[in-house]
């Protein structure tokens, strides 16, 4: 596997903003191949770089705010491809794309679709270029191929571990979906968010999976989570701070059904949701957690529920007496905040 850095943008956007100190974010991942750019960057150029330390999961977590406070000039996002390639008032996102090749996986592929006809293919960042070529190569088999439309922030087939919204529309006209890549991540998301049997390419190992074991597994927790907040009297309703989950709206509105329904809330904010940080508030008998909404959905180790967004919007329509229906089968999960608009 080789992942390749878009170093020919980052120097582009160096040589036209000429900037002395730049704030650079990647995801853990990335990590060895961002510091081998920042030490190109510092040799070509002159310019510092400053590596952000706090945890890079997704495109929601820019280092935007950050910026004049490292007295920085600009940041640079690594590895979240999307339709956008500037955010918020300094981040430029530099792309990442893997160099493995599909041809013999989707051969393997072909014979695990065999019982389905009509297939929507789906990936995520470092794969998106692979979308075509697959294509191509299942349409070969005899597939019929749909690859979701792209929209304001994601490219065409693009899935993020929270947002679905290019395959979720096309999901009447297929009978599965086929995730590019190893990460169940993305394949068990899209499984849970569209309800349809989904399929994990791993090029690597060229092996497929049914990731139906796996969501079925994730959807029974986080029903088990919403029933056993059901009892719960003390919430916890948390709003989180990265640039990209700011989810101020949802949070108030939850709190206040929340408090209309006689429980209690405490209203808090935090970066990283975790057990570690959750720990102190005892009194509290479960949260809500209006950030990403995949420490709940993923979440092993919380010793009481934390509830996404959806499983919160269930829980509040079980406490008014509402069907709460399959609640994980969205569009997305979170309307993420990132700052799209550049001031
Ligand atoms: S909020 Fe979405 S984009 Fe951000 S880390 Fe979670 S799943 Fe990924």
């Amino acid at each position: 596997m080789t992942v390749r850095i878009d170093e020919k943008r980052v120097f582009e956007i160096i040589e036209a903003k000429k900037p002395r100190v730049i704030l650079v974010n990647a995801p853990g991942g990335l990590l060895r191949q961002t510091k081998d750019l920042m030490a190109q960057v510092k040799e070509k150029y002159g310019v510092t770089c400053i590596l952000s330390g706090d945890s890079c999961f997704g495109i929601c977590d820019t280092a935007d705010d950050d910026v004049e406070r490292l007295q920085a000039d600009l940041a640079l996002h690594i590895g979240h491809n999307a339709a956008v390639t500037e955010v918020g008032d300094f981040t430029y996102l530099v792309d990442a794309v893997d160099d493995v090749e599909f041809d013999k996986v989707a051969q393997v592929a072909a014979k695990a679709l065999f019982p389905y006809k009509r297939i929507g293919l789906a990936t995520f960042s470092q794969h998106l270029h692979q979308l075509k070529p697959v294509r191509e190569k299942l349409e070969s088999f005899g597939f019929e191929v749909v690859v979701g439309k792209g929209n304001n922030l994601m490219l065409e087939g693009q899935v993020f571990g929270c947002d679905f919204s290019t395959s979720f529309p096309v999901r009447e006209e297929v009978d599965a979906f086929a995730v590019l890549g190893e990460s169940e991540f993305h394949a068990v998301g899209l499984a849970l968010s569209t309800g349809k049997p989904t399929f994990m390419l791993d090029p690597y190992m060229n092996e497929v999976t049914d990731m139906q074991v796996a969501a079925d597994e994730r959807r029974k927790r986080a029903i088990l989570a919403v029933y056993k907040a059901l009892d719960a009297r003390i919430f916890g309703v948390i709003t989180g701070l990265k640039e990209g989950q700011k989810m101020l709206g949802r949070s108030r509105w939850i709190s206040k059904r929340l408090e209309m329904n006689g429980r209690k809330v405490i209203q808090l904010a935090m970066r990283d949701v975790t057990a570690e940080r959750l720990a102190p508030h005892r009194e509290i008998e479960a949260f809500v957690q209006t950030a990403c909404p995949r420490i709940s959905i993923d979440g092993f180790t919380f010793d009481r529920p934390v509830l996404s967004i959806p499983q919160a919007d269930a829980l509040v329509a079980l406490i008014e007496g509402r069907e709460p229906g399959e609640f994980l089968e969205r569009s997305k999960w979170i309307e993420l905040t990132v700052g799209l608009i550049k001031k």
